[in-house]
């Protein structure tokens, strides 16, 4: 039986303008790092984007290595894309990246010319795609001329393999300059990628101002910091969880004082009648320079819970400050 898209999908989401461009995305995006790769369920993976699309999310995120196995995510992407999602291709947005190692040798990872235009085109290829929206830098590369990488992102949109470009982790520097040679090609910097969340709040110093100033986009990844800022690790560490795979979440980092500051903002997020999974979302999207909040999900009810956040982004000044006296 074909997937058809639920008509509603487009009634309740909502989408923020990115930086100053033309493009909107939806305030919740879904990512596949995790859950989508050679190791997983495919039919699961299947169900969660197609409930994504159902609700409204028309962006999904991924990177070259991206699997385990690495670029396996894009394989099952391309598949989902063959099987489910070919006739909505004008209605998503799809990214990846290249950055992070991907094969062996000297051309592999980083930020030079020959990597990032041979990884692109991989890419492409394991999601049967002709082209990617948005294309990113995964990370900055220090040993690599930027006019370099940047010239590289230009190339890859100008021959029509993106239609925008991005970076990722960048600081808030190397994010002006990369934004300034970007401009003087004539490709502006559509967005970008940071880490946020309550527990890791970096962007705050610098980052953001940098962002609005000029004018791009930000799409944080991590919401949840992997998991931990929901009820998830309030007793232990659940057997399913990412922290028992010992993949990127380290069990050793989920300490008492952790779990006792993420015990403080459950009872936060529950006086707000919100899950703290929703809190942590609302969190990161409360102010308007994030135009989309990233997140992952292992189940179907992690992405319903998350758009269900967007019931209530506001936070009052007393919330505020018990968030800042739980996180202290
Ligand atoms: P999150 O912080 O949202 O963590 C997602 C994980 O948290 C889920 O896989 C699940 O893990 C758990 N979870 C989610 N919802 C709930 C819930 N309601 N209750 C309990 N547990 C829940 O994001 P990710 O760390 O997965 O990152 C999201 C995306 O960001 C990635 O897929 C990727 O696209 C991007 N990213 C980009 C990076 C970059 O360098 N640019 C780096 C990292 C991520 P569990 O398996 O335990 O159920």
């Amino acid at each position: 039986m074909d997937y058809l898209p639920a008509e509603s999908r487009y009634e309740t989401m909502r989408y923020n303008r990115v930086g100053a461009s033309g493009v909107r995305l939806p305030a919740i995006s879904l990512g596949l790092w995790h859950n989508f790769g050679d190791v997983d369920v495919f039919q699961n993976g299947r169900t969660i984007a197609r409930r994504a699309f159902d609700l409204g999310i028309t962006h999904f995120d991924l990177a070259n290595n991206y699997g385990p196995s690495p670029g396996s995510a894009e394989e099952n992407f391309g598949a989902l894309m063959k099987k489910d999602f070919h006739p909505f291709r004008d209605e998503m947005i799809i990214s990846s990246k290249a950055g992070y190692l991907m094969w062996p040798g000297p051309y592999g990872e980083w930020g030079s010319r020959k990597y990032l235009v041979a990884s692109c085109d991989q890419s492409l290829r394991r999601m049967g795609l002709q082209y990617v929206d948005i294309f990113y830098s995964h990370r900055f590369d220090p040993d690599t001329p930027l006019e370099e990488t940047m010239g590289a992102l230009d190339f890859i949109v100008r021959s029509g393999r993106a239609l925008y470009a991005g970076i990722s982790s960048y600081d808030a520097q190397q994010t002006a300059k990369a934004a300034a040679i970007l401009r003087g090609l004539g490709t502006p910097c559509l967005i970008h990628q940071p880490k946020y969340n309550m527990f890791d709040r970096w962007i705050e110093n610098g980052l953001t101002n940098t962002l609005e100033k000029e004018k791009i986009g930000c799409i944080v990844f991590s919401p949840l910091a992997q998991g931990l800022l929901t009820n998830k690790y309030l007793n232990g560490i659940p057997e399913d969880s990412r922290a028992a795979k010992h993949t990127s979440l380290d069990p050793d980092s989920i300490t008492h004082d952790k779990v006792d500051k993420v015990k403080k903002l459950n009872d936060i997020a529950r006086a707000r009648r919100q899950s703290l999974a929703q809190m942590a979302v609302a969190w990161t999207l409360r102010d308007k320079v994030v135009t989309s909040s990233l997140i992952g999900a292992s189940k179907v009810a992690h992405v319903e819970e998350a758009v269900a956040a967007l019931n209530n982004t506001t936070f009052s000044a007393a919330e505020m400050s018990a968030i800042e006296a739980a996180l202290r």
